[in-house]
């Protein structure tokens, strides 16, 4: 896999590493080098609140059958206190909080695979959220951020979910259309996930991420609580669908999976073969770019236009918002908890989208212009 960054500051000397000689501001359209204020206050406030969300949701469920209201009104009577509520809540160990401590230190600072990797801004909150190292590994065969994405949080995606279902059938004696609909829509997308690994490869989390707390803990954590909501919902409120409505969803769901898919594929082939492949049946409008890296040599690159690419410039993630939409869906209209997944992932597809195209117009510059002037909208043709 081995993806080398292309960001490496020719100026900036991390510990222990090289010192680049030339100095250049071109070539720096990966994860930032310097933090305004306002980058630096959203990453402590998902620092502090990220965990809170999801101890939230996952204990709401588990004390108050998913009432997102229900905590907060029992703490406003005086019904429970905040104590009763932790007690509840299995501990964090020592020892837990040792390894992790220690796991953070040597793996980002003190020791890392590939120093020229290493980003460095000004500030710790930044650099442990956004990560340091670009491929941690441990030799050359245990990659930190290929092994996190890819393996733990995403299996257990599936397999937790197989379990909500077992639940609810060991609670009420059969498991409710609504369970089958999530499982069926989600294990296709880890499916899919599986299938295309090679794919994956070329995602942004692999290609431009540094390996810090956004991928480590989201993967780790956020992906496989909060991703498995719907069942964990369901087992509380097992929800059986009218035919019509289970059939709309299915369909929903298919159709996003289908549109995520195709539009990752053309790409893929389209870089692949340098554009010389068939989208829709037709050779591809291309626009043809170009690209310093931060060594200052200069690379041609290429922009699909065609197919779901020339609907939207993420029309890839439209799709997968459908997706996510129905999985909220399966779960019926009687509560808001399982719609979370739907805003949430409303908001990190928008805020990835418009990250991205930061850095390719940092990237491709004037080449970017021409791509959104052709492709004027986002994800969604005539409203953004
Ligand atoms: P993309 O696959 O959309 O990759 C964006 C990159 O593609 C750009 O940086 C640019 O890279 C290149 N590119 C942009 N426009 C074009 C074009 N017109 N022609 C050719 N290349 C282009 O982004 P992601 O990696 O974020 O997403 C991949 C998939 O993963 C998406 O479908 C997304 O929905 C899904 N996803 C799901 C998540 C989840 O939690 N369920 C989380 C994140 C993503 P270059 O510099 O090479 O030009």
């Amino acid at each position: 896999m081995a993806a080398k960054s292309q960001s490496n500051d020719p100026k900036t000397k991390s510990p222990g590493s090289v010192t680049f000689s030339k100095a250049a501001t071109q070539g720096q359209w990966g994860r930032a080098w310097e933090v305004d204020w306002f980058s630096l206050a959203s990453v402590i406030f998902l620092l502090l609140f990220a965990p809170f969300i999801v101890y939230y949701f996952i204990m709401a469920c588990d004390q108050y059958s998913c009432s997102l209201t229900a905590p907060l009104a029992d703490i406003a009577t005086g019904r429970a206190r905040l104590s009763d509520i932790w007690a509840k809540t299995p501990p964090v160990t020592t020892k837990a909080a040792q390894i992790y401590v220690a796991w953070v230190t040597f793996q980002g600072y003190f020791f890392p695979t590939d120093a020229r990797d290493c980003k460095f801004t000004g500030s710790f909150f930044y650099n442990y959220m956004m990560g340091i190292e670009f491929n941690p590994r441990i030799g050359k065969w245990f990659d930190f951020k290929l092994f996190f994405n890819g393996r733990p949080g995403i299996i257990a995606w599936t397999l937790i979910n197989l379990s909500f279902a077992a639940k609810q059938r060991e609670l009420y004696g059969h498991v409710t259309n609504s369970m089958v609909l999530v499982n069926v829509l989600q294990a296709i997308y880890v499916l899919d996930f599986f299938w295309n690994e090679t794919w994956y490869l070329k995602t942004i989390d692999i290609c431009h991420d540094h390996f810090g707390w956004y991928l480590g803990w989201g993967d780790c954590v956020w992906l496989p609580y909060l991703y498995t909501l719907q069942g964990l919902y369901l087992v509380y409120h097992p929800v059986q669908l009218p035919t019509r409505y289970s059939l709309g969803v299915l369909l929903l769901g298919l159709l996003g999976y289908y549109i995520f898919r195709m539009a990752n594929h053309q790409k893929d082939l389209f870089r692949r073969t340098d554009g010389r492949c068939l989208i829709w049946g037709r050779k591809p409008k291309v626009i043809e770019c170009s690209f310093t890296s931060a060594d200052e040599q200069k690379h041609r690159s290429k922009l699909l236009v065609s197919g779901f690419w020339g609907v939207a410039r993420h029309f890839n993630y439209t799709g997968d918002l459908m997706g996510s939409l129905a999985y909220c869906l399966a779960c019926g209209g009687g509560h808001l908890l399982p719609y979370f997944y739907i805003i949430y992932m409303a908001i990190l597809l928008t805020h990835r989208c418009l990250r991205d195209e930061h850095r390719c117009a940092n990237k491709y510059g004037r080449d970017w212009e021409r791509y959104t002037a052709a492709v004027p909208y986002r994800l969604l043709p005539g409203i953004f």
